[in-house]
């Protein structure tokens, strides 16, 4: 069973490299923001602060979180129902990123993302993965780019998906929230000492991943 880390800030195509790759190498891939996500919009729906501790733990026992694969696209469930793209806006990745920050939020998504690990190869893309979900993994990415060509990526996607914003506000909540992300007390989004930095500001998607691909051949011997 192989395990990869990708760590890194918002906007840095950890999600598209990762699913690359997992395709290439036939393997799971794990998307563990949209655990976060799928977190801040239930606590989103029922008009709960998502800086309070106390009444977001409180909401966690009413949860219910299910990962699936179709086609080998992550799908996840709260309480049954497929959120798709509801996780995906701006006010999501807020809402995510400030529940995160709760030390009973991420030990309540503790066990299904170790789970997973504990049953399939995996590649998984987070901001704690190589530091306190899977420490032991065979590889560990940390995937960054500069601020703009992160904000420029996050506006495109979006736009993508049919929700409009400014290149600016982009830029400005992307600052704001790997600043909440890297300087929280509880599993602060940061490179783990042993993994391999990389910028990939400069490449497209294929460039990178076929750059990944010979990285996660050099410490695994697989070949994606
Ligand atoms: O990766 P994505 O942008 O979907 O993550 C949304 C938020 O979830 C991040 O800003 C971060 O606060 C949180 N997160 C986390 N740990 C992870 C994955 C995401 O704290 N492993």
């Amino acid at each position: 069973m192989i395990q990869i880390a990708i760590d890194g800030p918002s906007g840095a195509g950890k999600s598209t490299v990762a699913k690359a790759l997992a395709a290439k190498l036939g393997i799971v891939y794990v998307d563990t923001g949209a655990l976060y996500r799928t977190i801040g919009y239930y606590v989103r729906s029922k008009n709960v602060d998502p800086k309070d501790p106390v009444a977001v733990e409180a909401l966690l026992p009413e949860i219910e979180i299910e990962l699936k694969y179709e086609n080998g696209t992550q799908i996840v469930c709260l309480n049954g129902e497929n959120l798709g793209d509801k996780i995906r806006t701006p006010e999501m990745s807020m809402y995510a990123s400030a529940v995160s920050a709760i030390p009973a939020v991420r030990a309540f998504l503790l066990d299904t993302q170790r789970d997973i690990a504990k049953k399939n190869s995996v590649i998984m893309d987070g901001r704690d993965i190589g530091t306190v979900i899977l420490p032991n993994a065979d590889v560990k990415i940390y995937l960054t780019a500069s601020n703009e060509c992160r904000a420029q990526r996050r506006c495109d996607e979006l736009k993508a998906k049919g929700i409009e914003t400014s290149y600016e506000e982009v830029l400005a909540d992307m600052i704001e929230r790997d600043r909440a992300d890297s300087t929280r007390e509880v599993a602060p989004a940061v490179a783990a000492p042993d993994a391999v930095t990389f910028d990939n500001s400069w490449m497209t998607p294929d460039e990178c991943t076929a750059k990944l691909a010979e990285l996660v051949l050099s410490k695994t011997g697989a070949r994606a």
